[in-house]
């Protein structure tokens, strides 16, 4: 191992008064954490010590032990995710494949129970359950008996060697900088197996870990093959096992992949450049944040300055064109990517969980490489708002994305085909309370703000430290400060950006309005005046038992623009209060429409907390104005009842319109559409009705009478395909309210070329319904089938209750709909 000499930070000698790990694992004697030459310079205070009391998390955290842990293992169950590895492992002894032996749906699906581990590991870390720990044994028990004699663990190949999965190549690895995915599933198994190590004192999944991670330091490497995960997060999983064991080789590995990629592979897995020359965030939003943070776990183990120069370069360009104002990330679902710079559609935003888990992990890593609050700020924002958005109150459904806006058609499920959300939230969510305290030396970091209690080990003593507040209803915070014997040291207080008027740390966003009331600090009474340096108000004194530090920071409601250049939010306002961001949701809508709404700038708004809502939140309550068009195409105004939920707890009380970036502006408002004949339809398909990809992303019939007007015939906003179907005859129909004479209609096709594989259909033609029988219409022609508009087809009336258009695709490509009018 080179390093390269020079310090990361100043802060970076303070290591040596950080105490070993050990004293913090008081739930797992005789775990040890080896001894590591270089570290990061601030160090998390871990989950084990920190205990949360709150009315917010704790609650939470309760129902993702409770609820959503075990829910995800009957899942894995049920899903045949375990039984790949019991049948991996009857492939191993020779057992001829019967018909269950199927190869696993994805080649990842092995991850999806080692980070369920991880999260009941985390649990088991603070509150024993023998139940479960003998449930997991037993898993960990399956998990061994499918790992080769050399190490080599990968069910998607080991259930069948000679017939693997698809994506998994003829041979090991030969695949896996596309699509095999070993690496990823091995880097989930290291991190399970470093948390169950801690949590339980248990070595029986870590030696499997290290045999796995000890066949890859033997195959790779300088001098040996080359290999980069396809899908990051090998790295973050091969410095764990670089912390527990003090093996340099999973390190030196971790680099050397890292330094395997790129130049010129494809950016959707940033391998176009050297991850030291790379300066924008492109490509799939997970594996970018992934490989973010294992570059800066590497740098900080290693004192490279090469990584760190250009993680904080990708971070600036996120945080200033790329991020969303929920703190998401990840703008399209074609390569679930980041956008370009400014691309930040509401409605088809895809935000991907695991994105938003991915961007806390790599926002913590850089506050702890360099001590600055403006990291915090962007991983509170997405915290808050769009990581736990992506599961439901009651811990049981799951969104894969995370859009801005809904038409209504949008629901969360239980589980996807592609599962990795629902695993990292299990594990996110049991180490919240990992992410409030950090340590330098003598300097104590307070960075998120919750009920609860601390003990921290520092120096020679145990800092207690217990945090009184209803955060984040309410911005007054207390402090208790208990060092045991009085002595002098630092606690750094975080002043949140959106205290001081600063609603991201770039021009991407700002607040609308003047903040009044700053945020104000007390020290045992007495007003210590608020002076902010890297978005901290700095306490050094000498410390007694029984200090309190007195913190208030005013959350008055607040209007947030969007810089000019984000064209989706252009016209719009969103609402916020302290670190929650809010939504409009149908459901409080008079008419359970909010899209049409207009929020004038005068309009006042009202904050009240509601014990009886959404487990207990603070709506923002008001006038807006419903817009909608009359019979005539005039625009109607009527003022109505605004209400605003905070967007994490939306689409919990059923499907329907949601919205965050409100119009402020009548030239982006979108009046509701009068209802015609088409949007009064009922719709239906063949190949059904409303339909679910892996990822979780819907495609209802429902779309094609909505009354949105599409940009083109690529806007991904709303329509409908019958992809993946290709080359066949399909229909879709209208079931009118009551009888009626047409003859004419307007067809919008759907055709996303460049993104997917939908085009224009070969031909098409109208049918009506006439008694039980479909009948074409006479006289009709010609059948348009030109792109970005509507191709409007005249016929000799019908009278009938409906209308069906059969389409035929052309040979080796789907077809779909935008929109489908009716005169
Ligand atoms: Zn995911």
């Amino acid at each position: 191992m080179k390093h390269s000499g020079k310090m990361l930070a100043a802060g970076a000698a303070l290591t040596l008064f950080i105490a070993p790990s050990r004293a913090w694992q008081k739930h797992s004697p005789g775990v040890s954490t080896a001894k590591v030459a270089h570290d990061y310079p601030i160090r998390p205070v871990p989950f084990t010590a920190v205990h949360l009391t709150d009315t917010f998390w704790a609650p939470r955290i309760e129902t993702n032990r409770k609820v959503t842990i075990p829910f995800a293992f009957e899942k894995c169950e049920e899903t045949g995710r375990v039984a790949n590895f019991v049948h991996a492992a009857e492939a191993l002894r020779g057992h001829i494949p019967d018909q269950d032996r199927k190869i696993p749906p994805y080649p990842f699906d092995d991850t999806d129970i080692y980070k369920v581990i991880e999260g009941a590991s985390y649990t088991l870390s603070v509150k024993p359950d023998p139940h479960l720990e003998s449930y997991i044994d037993g898993l960990i028990q399956k998990i061994g008996a499918a790992q080769e004699k050399d190490g080599y663990l990968y069910t998607a190949r080991t259930i069948d060697p000679a017939h693997p999965h698809a994506w998994a190549g003829a041979h090991r690895w030969e695949d896996e900088e596309v699509l095999s995915h070993e690496l990823y599933d091995l880097g989930h198994l290291y991190e399970a197996a470093v948390a169950y190590y801690q949590a339980t004192g248990k070595r029986s999944l870590l030696d499997i870990a290290l045999k796995s991670a000890n066949l890859l330091c033997n195959t790779f490497g300088p001098g040996r093959k080359t290999i980069w995960p396809g899908h990051q997060i090998v790295e973050m999983g091969l410095v764990k096992l670089y912390r527990v064991t003090g093996d340099e080789r999973y390190l030196n590995l971790a680099k050397f992949m890292l330094d395997s990629r790129g130049p010129g592979g494809s950016s959707y897995n940033q391998a176009d450049l050297k991850v030291i020359d790379q300066t924008e965030a492109v490509g799939h939003a997970v594996r970018a944040t992934y490989m973010y943070s294992g570059m800066a776990d590497v740098a900080a183990m290693t004192g490279d300055t090469a990584y760190v120069h250009a993680i904080d370069t990708i971070w600036e360009n996120v945080v200033a064109k790329k991020l969303y104002i929920t703190g998401g990330i990840g703008a399209t679902g074609a390569g679930e990517a980041f956008g370009a710079n400014y691309e930040l559609p509401n409605l088809t935003a895809y935000n991907e969980t695991c994105a938003s888990v991915g961007n806390d992990f790599w926002n913590q890593r850089l506050f702890l490489l360099h001590g600055d609050a403006k990291y915090i700020d962007v991983m509170e924002r997405t915290l808050y708002n769009g990581l736990i958005s992506g599961v439901s109150l009651d811990g049981r459904s799951f969104f894969y994305q995370n859009p801005l806006e809904s038409n209504g058609r949008k629901g969360r499920s239980p589980w996807f085909g592609v599962a990795c959300c629902p695993g990292n939230i299990t594990r996110f969510m049991a180490s919240v309370p990992g992410y409030m305290y950090a340590l330098a030396g003598p300097t104590v970091y307070v960075n998120l703000f919750a009920g609860g209690n601390a003990e921290i080990p520092m120096g020679g003593r145990t800092l207690k430290i217990v945090q009184e507040t209803r955060y984040p209803w309410d911005g007054k915070v207390k402090i208790t400060v208990d060092p045991g014997k009085p002595g002098a040291f630092t606690i750094k207080v975080r002043i949140p950006g959106w205290a001081r008027g600063e609603a991201v740390p770039s021009d991407l966003y700002r607040f609308a309005d003047v903040l009044h009331e700053p945020a104000r600090l007390r020290v045992n009474g007495r007003e210590v005046p608020v002076r902010v340096t890297e978005g901290y108000a700095t306490l050094s004194r000498e410390w007694k038992s029984g200090d309190v530090i007195d913190l208030d920071l005013p959350m008055p409601v607040r209007r947030i623009v969007a810089n000019s250049q984000v064209a989706a939010d252009r016209g719009r306002v969103a609402l916020e209060r302290g670190p929650i961001v809010y939504a409009a949701e149908g459901v409080d809508s008079p008419t359970h429409r909010v899209r049409n709404l207009l929020l004038p700038e005068d309009a006042r708004l009202t904050a009240e907390f509601r014990p009886d809502l959404l487990n207990g939140v603070v709506v923002l309550e008001g006038k807006a104005i419903s817009l909608a068009y009359n019979a005539h195409g005039k625009v109607t105004r009527t003022s109505e009842k605004f209400t605003a939920i905070p967007y994490y707890a939306w689409a919990n009380r059923g499907r329907d319109e949601m919205i965050v970036w409100i119009p402020d502006s009548e030239s982006v408002a979108k009046p509701a559409p009068w209802p015609t004949l088409a949007t009064e339809s009922k719709v239906t398909a063949s190949q059904g009705g409303g339909r679910v990809t892996g990822e979780g992303m819907e495609k209802h019939p429902e779309a094609v009478n909505d009354g949105d007007e599409p940009s083109s015939s690529n806007d991904p906003a709303s329509y409908f395909d019958w992809w993946p179907e290709k080359g066949k005859t399909e229909w879709i129909e209208y079931d009118f309210p009551k009888t009626a004479t047409v003859s004419q209609i307007q067809v919008y096709w759907y055709d996303d070329t460049g993104r997917g594989e939908v085009r224009v259909p070969a031909s098409w033609r109208v049918l009506y319904k006439d008694g039980g029988t479909w009948r074409p219409v006479a006289g009709a022609g010609p059948w348009g089938v030109d792109k970005d508009k509507y191709n409007t087809v005249a016929f000799a009336p019908v009278t009938t209750g409906a209308l069906r258009l059969e389409v035929t695709m052309q040979p080796n490509w789907s077809a779909g709909v935008q929109k489908w009018k009716v005169k």
